[in-house]
């Protein structure tokens, strides 16, 4: 690849208040139609909005477990433009002076430590659905959702691939959820993703054009969006075209970008500052208070793994996206004062069961203190690290604990050097041919012997032991 892809994303996370952001309203969905509004949040004349002080006190958090300056003074603005959905005619939001500025993010590329800046975080409300019906033709505005809060994060254009931007995006929703201010679910709509992507020949400096595709809903199809849009615009560079400014929308089902609007339509919002609402003024004792609320945040809990446990920056990372599952390494590794068996197992077999069914940590029927059992067992010497992915799956489906498993499936490892010596005489007695060509200097044989040694004994023959035995055997 000749060219560099240049992005920067534009996050619109919803916060996890009970009411609403200018009115007394219930933020819970699922409800029915319209039931969940009143005047201001329909945007009936003559009435006043009214600022949720816990929507500025998670927006503070946030911008201080994002390393950015929080304001003393910002205040809202409004964006007017004209749709259905937005009764008002305008949308409150910010303009000139967000909350927070000048922040970051850290991501994991490459076993090493990214940072991507963070332009600013500004508060606004979110507008309301419009439902189209196929059958009769009409759309129809549910405003429930009118007047949600809503944090908007930007980021510098600092992320160079797909990858790093999916990994961004990762380390931003685990920061929301450690600091409980969003659900940052992005499968149920209140964590959203507008990506800008550019490019550029590698070596230069300067920005391309940017094409914004909108409302990619999943961590995958921002992968997938990216990666379609930026070979997208190396062709159009490599045939001599020009890549043009414009809005794109994501196609999940044929995954390509296609054009929504061109720069000469785009919107003139024709901001100014919001006249209905005070200026938000947030003291430096607030600022100190919110502070103290704040957990050990995913970066630090990672690099305390990384220095007390010595795990892998990479699995470090892992293992800290969710506060729970960080919980469960550290109590692990205290029941069997493993860490890097513990991590391998988390990151392996761990995470393979749980993704495969979609589940988390919370869910897993494989507690820290059977995971602990288990890997005691293997130390023991009563089963092989092999023989273990067996037990551990079956604790998994059973919820039974490793010895219980063990047992009723006579899983024991075979360390009985006689048993084992009886199956390789077998095995080297079924392969003359194979023997011979080994003892003549064909030593890449051996791991076939090996495997056939483990295959007669069920998976339960003492690897170390079958390597020691085989070697003298086949060498007599
Ligand atoms: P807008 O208001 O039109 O969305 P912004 O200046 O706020 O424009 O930028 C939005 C996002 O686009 C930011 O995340 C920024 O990092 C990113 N961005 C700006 N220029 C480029 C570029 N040339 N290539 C890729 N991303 C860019
Ligand atoms: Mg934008
Ligand atoms: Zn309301």
């Amino acid at each position: 690849m000749k060219y560099e892809a240049v992005i920067g994303l534009e996050v619109h996370a919803q916060l996890q208040t009970n009411t609403k952001i200018f009115c007394r309203c219930e933020t819970r969905f699922g409800e029915e139609a319209n039931t969940r509004t009143c005047p201001v949040c329909i945007g009936m004349p003559g009435v006043l909005p009214m600022l949720n002080k816990k929507a500025v006190e998670y927006i503070v958090k946030t911008g201080l477990a994002t390393h950015c300056t929080v304001s003393p003074y910002s205040r809202f603005a409004r964006k007017n433009y004209f749709y259905p959905d937005l009764p008002k005619g305008y949308q409150i939001s910010q303009y000139e002076l967000p909350v927070c500025e000048r922040g970051y993010v850290e991501i994991v590329v490459d076993g090493k430590i990214k940072r991507i800046g963070l332009t600013r975080i500004h508060l606004e409300e979110d507008a309301g659905k419009n439902l189209h019906q196929a059958e009769s033709g009409a759309s129809l505005v549910d405003l429930n959702r009118a007047g949600t809060p809503l944090m908007e994060i930007v980021s510098e254009p600092d992320i160079r691939t797909a990858e790093e931007a999916s990994e961004y995006l990762k380390k931003l929703r685990s920061i929301l959820r450690y600091i409980e201010v969003s659900d940052a679910d992005m499968e149920k709509g209140n964590f959203r993703c507008d990506a800008n992507v550019s490019i550029r020949p590698v070596g230069s400096t300067e920005f391309g054009t940017r094409a914004e595709v909108k409302n990619v809903n999943s961590f995958k199809y921002v992968q997938k969006a990216l990666e379609y849009e930026i070979k997208r615009q190396a062709q159009i560079l490599d045939e001599g075209g020009k890549v043009i400014q414009e809005t794109r929308l994501f196609d999940s089902s044929k995954g390509v970008t296609f054009s929504m609007r061109s720069k000469e339509e785009a919107h003139d919002y024709r901001y100014f500052p919001e006249p209905d609402l005070v200026p938000i003024v947030v003291a430096k004792e607030t600022v100190a208070e919110i502070a103290k609320t704040i957990p050990e945040l995913p970066d630090a809990k990672r690099d305390r793994f990384v220095k007390d446990y010595g795990v892998p920056e990479y699995d470090a990372d892992m293992l800290t996206q969710s506060r729970a599952l960080a919980a469960y390494f550290e109590e692990s590794v205290r029941l069997s004062g493993q860490p890097k068996v513990v991590s391998n197992w988390m990151m392996g077999e761990l995470m393979r069961l749980l993704n495969g069914e979609g589940k988390e940590i919370e869910d897993c029927p494989i507690r820290p203190d059977r995971l602990a059992g288990m890997i005691k067992m293997i130390n023991d010497g009563v089963i092989s690290t092999k023989i273990a992915k067996t037990v551990f799956e079956e604790m998994y489906k059973t919820g039974k604990d490793a010895e219980t498993v063990v047992q009723e499936q006579g899983l024991v490892q075979v360390s009985d050097s006689g048993a084992i010596e009886q199956i390789i005489a077998d095995v080297i007695k079924a392969n003359p041919s194979q023997a011979a060509d080994y003892k003549a200097g064909k030593e890449k044989l051996f791991g076939f012997f090996v495997g056939q040694v483990m295959k007669a004994s069920k998976g339960k023959a003492n690897p170390d032991l079958v390597n020691q035995l085989l070697k003298k055997k086949l060498s007599e």
